[in-house]
């Protein structure tokens, strides 16, 4: 078994710039840090971070589009058909209502605005419904970037949401294929491949990663940090699991702040050239350290999340400045 105090972080960072894929041992190793030389692997990835995206931050927003009356069963979500959680639920929003999420983005300085529904995949309605939708906000603000998470999605509806505007589809692996089952049994971890090939396939960028701390081993977390390199995801979102009462994982509380950040560092180091994204359950399980979050993420999110509380906008850019980073505006 290789331990951290094995490797050469040097030698780590020169192989990563190289393009080369870190051994699993490695990789093992790094999830693996001691706390105590937490600095020396945020130092390490902060270099390889730079290289791509400088000292910038992304600032993205999630507007959740269609909240609740989920008919599938993911064991994390708040939104599922198991779920008793205490959440707002509505049908899918008005396009008004959605353009007017756009201009709350816009004016927060985000660059990214995410529309993201419940439900297994979208009909053809809903497909016509965002396509009008991209089409008047990429009118009112050609320069923010539309991100649609909107579940399992054919090659065809991709294609009409890019033409209509859209340049992201986000669709999570969210764990391991060999953990999958235990989250969820409506849907599997091959069919979630299969709606980022169709994304991809319609010439949209990519955009999916996971939840840590959903009870997954090293092993799983691995796994899904390699499938996000080998599927050359363009967009990796870090989510850290928020245990949300009422759902089946309520009682799951086994993170760290620290072990977040370390898992951070695991997806950078795997995905150097891909945007890295601190997501979800960033401010309740890092707490007063998710500023380090930015050494190996380029981009988090403003106002909160679908149905869970965050950090708001201003406050998120005083953090970023604190850390020594700056946002990244638009042109
Ligand atoms: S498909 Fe989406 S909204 Fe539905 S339960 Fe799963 S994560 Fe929640």
């Amino acid at each position: 078994m290789v331990k951290f105090e094995d490797l050469d972080l040097d030698q780590i960072v020169e192989q990563v710039r190289s393009g080369a894929e870190l051994e699993r041992e490695t990789a093992r190793a790094i999830l693996n840090c001691p706390d105590e030389r937490l600095p020396d692997l945020l130092s390490a990835t902060l270099k390889v971070r730079e290289d791509r995206f400088g000292r910038r931050v992304k600032l993205c927003m999630l507007r959740n589009a269609r909240s609740g009356i989920c008919p599938e069963d993911c064991g994390y979500c708040s939104q599922s058909r198991v779920s008793r959680a205490d959440i707002p639920v509505y049908k899918i929003q008005s396009v008004a209502d959605l353009v007017e999420g756009a201009d709350r983005a816009a004016q927060a300085g985000a660059r990214r605005y995410c529309m993201v529904t419940s439900g297994r995949g979208p009909d053809a309605r809903d497909v016509e419904h965002f396509g009008e939708t991209c089409e008047r906000i990429r009118q009112r603000f050609p320069e923010l970037e539309i991100c649609l998470s909107l579940g399992l999605m054919q090659r065809a509806q991709a294609q009409t949401l890019k033409t209509a505007g859209a340049g992201w589809v986000n669709h999570n692996l969210n764990t391991s294929r060999r953990f999958y089952p235990n989250i969820c049994t409506t849907h599997t971890w091959d069919d979630r491949v299969r709606t980022i090939e169709n994304v991809r396939a319609a010439g949209l960028s990519t955009c999916s990663g996971g939840i840590v701390g959903m009870g997954e081993s090293d092993d799983d977390l691995l796994d899904l940090a390699y499938a996000t390199r080998r599927l050359r995801i363009d967009s990796v979102p870090v989510n850290f699991l928020n245990s949300i009462a009422g759902t089946p994982l309520q009682a799951q509380h086994n993170l760290t702040p620290a072990k977040c950040l370390k898992a951070l560092c695991l997806f950078r180091l795997l995905n150097p050239q891909s945007e890295v994204r601190a997501a979800g359950g960033r401010e309740l399980n890092l707490g007063e350290l998710q500023g380090y979050s930015l050494y190996a993420a380029n981009s988090i999110f403003v106002d909160g999340y679908l149905t869970t509380p965050g950090l708001a906008a201003a406050a998120t850019r005083e953090m970023i400045a604190r850390m020594g980073f700056e946002v990244e505006e638009q042109d």
